[in-house]
């Protein structure tokens, strides 16, 4: 179960594997890459979720 639930959620990054830092605020929730490669947002009270990888 656990295995499972952490595979949905992206806790490194897919370029560099380098651990994703993490920021939020009342608007929405970010994770990104310290090196630039990756950034999600989630917006929570759109249920949105958007990826951008360079
Ligand atoms: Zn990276």
């Amino acid at each position: 179960m656990l295995r499972s639930f952490k595979k949905l959620f992206i806790d490194n990054c897919p370029e560099c594997n380098h651990a994703l830092n993490y920021s939020s605020n009342h608007l929405f929730y970010t994770k990104s890459c310290p090196n630039g490669h990756f950034t999600e947002e989630t917006y929570h009270h759109l249920g949105v979720r958007i990826i951008y990888k360079n």
